[in-house]
């Protein structure tokens, strides 16, 4: 823009207005805060009119208007707090101010403090806060140093950085002194032969607990008074009844398979774990009607289940109802005298144990509910014939062939996750049950 041309409001400062008929010779766009962009036309102040001279009084304020408080001064322009020579001299004063402030105590000196290059800032520091700061860094540096030349050794202060490989500026960290890496060396290797002598006892204690395991099932399976009980039930409540029991020898000769009539429906999820309907027990005989056939297999004998708490309680249960419903004076104490006379043994914990030395995975607890068969969910997807053959096997009266007690159990075993995964049946069950090892009787 040309200096000459002038807007509106330059032109009233200088007691000066567009002429008759004087057009702006330009457009002025300008960025105003608060207001945006905006256009101001400039004139030629050659050809603009003078405007009407002021009166006296208006001269006056005019110039009280224009006059700088700070500094006295008429300026040419309205001033308000200062004017703009004031301003930028009180910016000045206030810089140098700044420059002659340690930017640690505040302390102003007379001069200008010097600025440390370590410190990239732009503002200095006085002499005793520069002294203290160079002091405190030597201060804070100098362990470090005396530690990269040390020995790293337990109580030992040996310097082992020679003088020259410092000066060589060769050296980089703690070097050990001879006698603390041999003796570091010696540590290190009785460290190792603790651990690999608590590894082998612990594999030896893993190893007897196995035999511990082992020994017991062959026990149980070489013992002509065991019995294996498994049964199947209307679900897992308290109140849950029996829908199907079966009992085997150890060798796996079928001593009692029969389905119960429970009295009431099967609810279909209990259905949807084993396979068994309204249906197929609508004819078949009551818990109270196979309790003869029951005590005949298991009072006396040893009797193995897996998950006590559950599968005790669920003939608990059925006994007692079965002596409610007979008239029994006590019901409760004679179905405890009645399973008192057998002597149960859970396998549940031993197979766990057995399954966790073995193969380092204990099989799935049953802890959602007392059924360890409904806690897996594995019934449902049994291979085997069920219930098809069982009720097949249960039609002939008597049992298929089978392999020896000790080849079942290993089989069963071979499978971490394999606890009554499988077998529903007394028969297939005392694979999974019965932790004997590959060698068994
Ligand atoms: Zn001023
Ligand atoms: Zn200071
Ligand atoms: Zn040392």
């Amino acid at each position: 823009m040309p200096d000459r041309l002038r807007t509106m409001t330059q032109l009233k400062e200088q007691r000066l207005k567009p002429a008759e008929g004087q057009q702006p010779v330009a457009l002025l766009r300008k960025y105003r805060r608060g207001h945006g962009w905006g256009h101001f036309p400039l004139y030629d102040p050659a050809d603009a009119a003078e405007m009407r001279p002021l009166s006296a009084k208006q001269q006056a304020a005019m110039t009280a208007q224009r006059t700088c408080p700070e500094c006295g001064q008429v300026r040419g322009y309205v001033v308000h707090r200062m004017c703009q020579e004031c301003a930028d001299r009180e910016q000045q004063q206030r810089l140098e101010l700044q420059r002659r402030t340690c930017m640690w105590c505040r302390r102003v000196s007379p001069t200008p403090h010097p600025v440390s290059a370590s410190l990239k800032g732009r503002r200095g520091e006085c002499v005793p806060c520069w002294l203290h700061r160079v002091i405190r860094r030597q201060l804070e540096e100098e362990p470090l140093v005396v530690w990269r030349r040390t020995c790293p050794g337990r109580d030992c202060h040996k310097v082992t950085a020679t003088d020259e490989e410092v000066a060589a500026g060769t050296w980089r960290g703690p070097r050990w002194c001879s006698p603390c890496a041999e003796r570091d060396e010696q540590e290190r290797a009785e460290r190792e032969r603790e651990r690999r002598e608590a590894e082998e006892r612990a594999v030896e204690a893993r190893r007897r607990e196995v035999e511990a395991l082992e020994g017991w099932a062959r026990d149980i399976l070489a013992d002509p008074d065991t019995a294996i009980l498994d049964m199947e039930t209307t679900g897992l409540h308290d109140e849950a009844r029996i829908v199907d029991l079966g009992v085997t020898g150890a060798a796996g000769d079928v001593l009692v398979d029969t389905l119960i009539n429970p009295g009431e429906p099967i609810p279909p999820d209990a259905t949807d774990m084993h396979k068994i309907t309204d249906a197929e027990v609508a004819t078949a005989p009551s818990f109270g009607a196979v309790l003869d056939k029951l005590a005949a297999v298991l009072h006396g004998r040893r009797c193995v289940i897996y998950n006590r708490a559950f599968d005790v309680a669920r003939p608990r249960y059925e006994l007692t109802v079965h002596y409610r419903q007979t008239g029994h004076e006590g019901p409760e104490g004679a179905a405890d005298s009645w399973l008192g006379k057998a002597r149960f043994e859970d396998a549940m914990v031993p197979y766990s144990d057995f399954c966790l030395q073995v193969v380092g995975i204990r099989p799935l607890p049953p802890a959602a509910g007392p059924d360890p068969d409904a806690a897996v969910g594995g019934r449902g997807r049994q291979p085997r014939g069920i219930p098809g053959r069982a009720r097949i096997d249960r039609g002939r009266g008597q049992h298929p062939g089978h392999p020896s007690g000790g080849h079942v159990a290993a089989a069963g075993l071979g499978d971490p996750h394999g606890h009554r995964t499988g077998p529903r049946h007394p028969r297939r069950r005392a694979r999974a049950k019965a932790p004997a090892g590959t060698d068994g009787p």
